[in-house]
């Protein structure tokens, strides 16, 4: 059995990793993987049969090109046929769900990628209408997309088409204003383009409107971090979202070495303090801070996901599920290609890659890697969601936390304090089950950490 201190120092050591993306690979989970694809069907209709309210996601994977950053599954170029393609295998997944489940609560959709407004409106009218006919008008209630500063700023017709369907809030990734990072990246973007792009969707009537700015590069200096985010300022969105750049499975892995702590939370803080100074909120370790009153700036889905650990059903290619004892990933996750995901539609398949049915030890860490995106846990979702009470769970690790001051009781949420804002990585390693912290240390050993 490791000490907790032990863990923790890994984590530490472990700071590209050991993050909100659980578990660090999944090939973790190989030993809970269901084989078959008849049990693999029968299991995805009980499991979900067991659920009664839960978050949709779609899973849009074209942009134009692959920013040397992204992580996600994404498919490059300018192909009309390949759109007229996915679409179709997109809607038949989305009936085979309508087909095989009794009636649903539906808390949000988000529509992500890639670049969802990469896309036709009238295709993503045609996935929006296939979701109301097989989960009811709540599927497309609380909607939210995403969007590049190119399509935004050299489309106003399109975004306009998009707030006609009737999705309210939209999110743009600027990521960095420095043009010599935007080059390295290979990512379009100029300031008059940003400008145009905010033009046009206020022209579209969006009012809840999100930037994400990107931190952590190796060769992205404090100056223009804080450039870029004062910038973003200037185009007064409802909410900024920081993301911390994710270094694993991407062409910028190679970087990640060099890349320490303390220059990320130094960031972090500068970011924090600036933006809580212009009137943008959010608790100490969130990464989405809102300058609307009583509104956390997330989106529906996934505040709900975060907070609750609410169950979330993906559809597309390489989306990831999560039900009440399951978590599964679609067909591309691993190949980041579309033949798998049309292969096992055509067949009549859901199309899933990997389908693991995971101990409680397993969901536990799953529900607490994510909610550390907001900087706590909900104590009573958590208990509500597991079964069993985080003291129940981690009495050694809560009285670790509490005793060096990393994070304390405030209400029900056991939150972050400053000093454990720093400290996330290592925090986040405490609650990741015992076999992950194996692979972890072993995977530590590999990296020569
Ligand atoms: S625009 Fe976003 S999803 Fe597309 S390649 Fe760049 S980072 Fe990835």
């Amino acid at each position: 059995m490791r000490k907790i201190e032990e863990v923790f120092q890994r984590g530490l050591d472990m700071h590209h990793y050991a993050n909100t993306a659980y578990p660090i690979t999944p090939r973790s989970f190989q030993e809970y993987k269901i084989k078959g694809k008849d049990e693999v069907d029968r299991l995805v209709v009980e499991e979900w049969e067991k659920v009664n309210a839960l978050g949709l996601y779609v899973h849009i994977p074209f942009c134009m090109r692959r920013c040397k950053f992204c992580e996600y599954a994404v498919f490059t170029g300018d192909d009309a046929a390949q759109e007229e393609l996915y679409v179709k295998l997109l809607l038949q997944e989305i009936d085979k769900f309508g087909a095989a489940l009794s009636p649903k609560i539906i808390h949000g959709l988000d529509i992500g990628g890639g670049t969802p407004s990469a896309i036709s409106v009238s295709n993503l009218g045609r996935i929006m209408n296939g979701l109301v006919k097989n989960f009811g008008d709540d599927a497309v209630g609380d909607v939210s997309i995403e969007t590049t500063p190119r399509i935004a700023a050299k489309d106003s017709e399109k975004i306009k088409g998009i707030r006609e369907l009737g999705i309210d809030r939209i999110s743009m990734g600027v990521q960095t204003i420095n043009p010599k990072l935007l080059a390295e990246f290979e990512r379009h973007g100029s300031t008059r383009m940003y400008y145009n792009a905010k033009e046009n969707i206020r022209k579209a009537g969006f009012e809840r409107f999100n930037i994400d700015v990107m931190y952590g590069f190796l060769k992205q200096t404090d100056e223009s971090f804080m450039a870029t985010l004062e910038f973003v300022l200037q185009l007064n969105p409802e909410y900024v979202t920081l993301y911390r750049n994710r270094y694993k499975d991407t062409k910028l892995e190679h970087e990640a070495v060099d890349v320490d702590l303390v220059k990320v939370n130094r960031q972090y803080k500068m970011a924090y303090y600036f933006l809580t100074a212009a009137g943008y909120n959010a608790e100490l370790g969130k990464n989405t801070f809102s300058r609307v009153k009583g509104d956390v700036g997330t989106s529906a889905y996934l505040t709900k996901r975060v907070i609750e650990g609410m169950p979330y059903l993906g559809m597309g290619v390489a989306s990831q599920s999560y039900s009440h004892s399951s978590l599964y990933y679609n067909q591309g996750a691993a190949s980041k290609r579309l033949s798998g995901y049309k292969k096992w539609i055509e067949k009549g398949h859901f199309p899933i890659q990997d389908f693991y049915i995971l101990p409680e030890e397993e969901m536990a860490a799953k529900m607490i890697s994510v909610a550390f995106y907001f900087g706590y846990i909900h104590k009573t979702h958590f208990h509500n969601r597991i079964g069993k009470t985080l003291e129940e769970l981690y009495t050694d690790e809560m009285q670790f936390l509490i005793e060096n001051k990393l994070m304390e009781h405030q209400g029900d949420l056991f939150a972050f304090t400053q000093k454990g804002k720093n400290a996330i990585n290592g925090i986040t390693a405490l609650f990741y089950s015992k076999k992950e912290q194996e692979k972890m240390y072993t995977y530590a050993t590999k990296l020569g950490l």
